[in-house]
């Protein structure tokens, strides 16, 4: 239990800018299940909000904690129980660190492939709670498509068990998927058992430059193969990684077929594009990777970077990078982009004064037409970064009254007294 006030001040933020200030009751830091069902009981009889905390990672101002609230600190419960080869599972605690899991399986020639951005620095509870997505999910699916099981404990302390560690199971609902990006609201995760996968046989990787970023956005989703990642990045951040103004594109390929299909993406881009490369080697093809990975930290190099993270249908991609330089444009409020361009989920970056407190209204005014915009092209506020506290008012617009009330007493089920992240996600 931690009580000094300079030891909790690491606890109360994560990485959203958002700062709900005041100064939380204290930090509990579990060790067991049993001191989470404890730290439960109590809380709940005693009426204390309780904020649980992975690695704080959160982009969303999910796990931020306030004035007379406790943050349940998860990330020593981080041991990973068993890799089993025969079943493709792995067991875990969820303060584990994701890339530890994919670690141990590759031992195995085993993978875990959710691949968020923050695989070294965040951890499997956080990820499931959030339920992460990350390079790979344009073909190998979100953090949800990976978990067969969980134990969970909830409000009252008492410990529950869903699903399994079987492929298939279709008894009673499927309370593993609630969980699954319920952001600390219905339950605390203690354990998750995750589906493994073989690492692929191979993988291609090709890269393109385009002047126009609708055309890149085009060309990402018309591709003629089933590719595992495909990541676009707009010619304004291309300018911050680089000093390049055009957009361009990732596109690998894996499994027995990737270079026979890389040939065909290669093809295909080269049509529009102005410049298509092959990587022909690993080193090569991390370099092209590296410019990807250097779009969020090129952004911080010029002030402070406020990630949003909506989704659009595949189809409605380029008319959303349109849309959106436009927006910049009308707002004075620049706008960078980079998209997960498979799924239609876009990283609009507003990049604020380093120097600014908080998040100024026009950055405000902005991020409001840019979730406009999500929800007029059938697409969603949040794709993977979650609700938290920044997208909450806007999240009965995307469910309608009826089903919002649905999803509220779904939470009021679970936690009758609302003392799981109370002001969160709904
Ligand atoms: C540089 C950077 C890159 C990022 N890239 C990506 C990316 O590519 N894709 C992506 O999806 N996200 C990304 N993120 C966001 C963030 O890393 C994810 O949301 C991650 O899943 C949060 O994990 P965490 O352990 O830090 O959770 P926290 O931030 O501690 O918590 C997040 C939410 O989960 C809840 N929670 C945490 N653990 C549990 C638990 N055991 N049981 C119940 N609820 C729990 C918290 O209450 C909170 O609501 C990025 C963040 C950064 C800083």
């Amino acid at each position: 239990v931690i009580t000094d006030p300079d030891t909790i001040a690491a606890f109360r933020l994560d990485r959203s800018g958002w700062d709900p200030g005041g100064q939380p009751l204290g930090v509990i830091q579990a060790e067991s299940v049993a001191q989470v069902q404890e730290t439960l009981r109590q809380a709940n009889s005693d009426r204390i909000p309780v904020v649980v905390r992975g690695a704080g990672t959160g982009l969303a101002g999910a796990a931020t904690a306030a004035d007379g609230e406790l943050v349940l600190d998860l990330s020593k419960l981080n041991r990973i129980r068993e890799i089993s080869p025969l079943d493709a599972v792995a067991v875990v605690e969820p303060g584990v660190i994701t890339a530890n899991v994919n670690r141990a399986a590759v031992q195995y020639g085993l993978r875990y492939a959710p691949d968020p951005a923050s695989l070294e620095i965040s951890t499997i509870g956080g990820n499931i709670a959030t339920n992460a997505g990350g390079l790979l999910c344009a073909k190998y699916g979100v953090t949800r498509d990976w978990v067969l099981g969980l134990d969970v404990v909830l409000a009252d302390g008492e410990l529950i068990s869903t699903g399994g560690r079987t492929r298939k199971g279709v008894t009673g609902y499927d309370l593993t998927s609630l969980f699954v990006g319920s952001e600390g609201t219905l339950g605390v995760i203690v354990g998750a058992t995750l589906r493994l996968e073989p690492v692929p046989a191979a993988t291609a990787t090709v890269a393109a430059y385009f002047a126009d970023v609708e055309q890149a956005a085009d060309a990402a989703a018309r591709l003629p193969a089933l590719a595992a990642v495909v990541e676009l990045i707009d010619p304004a951040t291309m300018r911050a990684i680089d000093g390049t103004s055009e957009a361009f594109l990732l596109v690998q390929t894996d499994g027995g077929a990737a270079h026979a299909e890389a040939d065909a993406v290669q093809e295909a881009l080269s049509s529009t594009a102005t410049r298509v490369l092959r990587a022909r080697d690993s080193g090569e093809a991390e370099r092209l990777v590296g410019i990807r990975r250097q779009a969020l930290p090129a952004l911080e190099r010029i002030g402070r970077p406020l990630i949003e993270d909506i989704v659009v249908p595949r189809s409605r991609l380029a008319e959303a990078m349109r849309r959106l330089s436009r927006i910049g444009t009308e707002t004075g409020v620049p706008i960078f982009t980079f998209a997960h361009a498979a799924d239609g989920n876009l990283h609009p970056i507003i990049v604020i004064d380093r120097n600014t407190v908080g998040i100024p209204d026009e950055a405000w005014h902005a991020a409001e037409q840019v979730f406009a915009l999500a929800l007029e092209l059938g697409g969603r506020l949040t794709g993977e970064h979650g609700v938290g506290v920044l997208k909450r008012r806007f999240v009965g617009t995307e469910l309608g009254a009826r089903s919002h009330r649905v999803q509220q007493q779904l939470r009021e089920l679970f936690d009758p007294h609302a003392i799981l992240n109370p002001g969160k996600a709904l």
